[in-house]
């Protein structure tokens, strides 16, 4: 989460907003850029309700970095905007052709690109296209298994700049498509 709250320009926002959150383009706090933690200070200072903060922790927590999790039928958060979207992703490599054409290489290509852009945290997804623009990160789609590891090492690049552990890449393959043999 960001250190302070921002505007789509990187701007300081106004202090109204507290902590955590991210505003997006129409300068109103953006919920998929936002943790659902932060979104309930917000929510609670907005109402100057005790109970609304308190009210949220009814959801179980999800296995994120956030200890409130927004109810299922509410919108995403940050977090469970990306666990959907890994889990995409990783089934999507788990799924690639061991010897894909050369049309499908570059529709794959294509495809990550275009996610990236579409990516619906403005914040990560500006993250996400300049680690993508690096020559070295380029996806590298050639079989499955460069692209299950391709795809591990993108989701390390995001676990290293949120302070996570990184995945062990030679495992990319039992986490998302045979299951663990042990
Ligand atoms: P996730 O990181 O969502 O991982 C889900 C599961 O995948 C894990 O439980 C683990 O079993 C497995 N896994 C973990 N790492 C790997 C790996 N390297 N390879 C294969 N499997 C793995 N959040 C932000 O707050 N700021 C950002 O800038 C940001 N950028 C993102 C950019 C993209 C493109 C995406 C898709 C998500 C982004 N997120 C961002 C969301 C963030 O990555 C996490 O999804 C979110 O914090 C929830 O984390 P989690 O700990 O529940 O597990």
């Amino acid at each position: 989460d960001a250190e302070e709250p921002q505007d789509a320009q990187g701007a300081a926002a106004p202090k109204k907003f507290p902590k955590g959150v991210v505003l997006g383009p129409d300068g109103k706090p953006c919920r998929s850029c936002t943790s659902f933690a932060s979104w309930a200070v917000m929510a609670k200072e907005k109402t100057k309700d005790p109970n609304v903060a308190t009210t949220t922790t009814t959801t179980p927590p999800a296995a994120g970095t956030s200890s409130l999790a927004p109810p299922a039928d509410c919108p995403p958060d940050v977090e469970q905007l990306g666990r959907s979207s890994w889990t995409l992703l990783h089934s999507i490599a788990a799924q690639y052709p061991q010897r894909p054409s050369p049309t499908i290489q570059r529709e794959t290509s294509t495809f990550m690109r275009t996610f990236a852009k579409l990516y619906p945290c403005w914040t990560c997804a500006e993250d996400f296209q300049n680690w993508l623009a690096v020559d070295a990160n380029a996806p590298r789609v050639s079989s499955r298994d460069e692209f299950g590891r391709w795809m591990c090492e993108a989701h390390n690049a995001v676990n290293v700049k949120l302070g996570k552990e990184k995945f062990n890449c030679d495992r990319w393959e039992e986490r998302w498509r045979t299951g663990w043999k042990d």
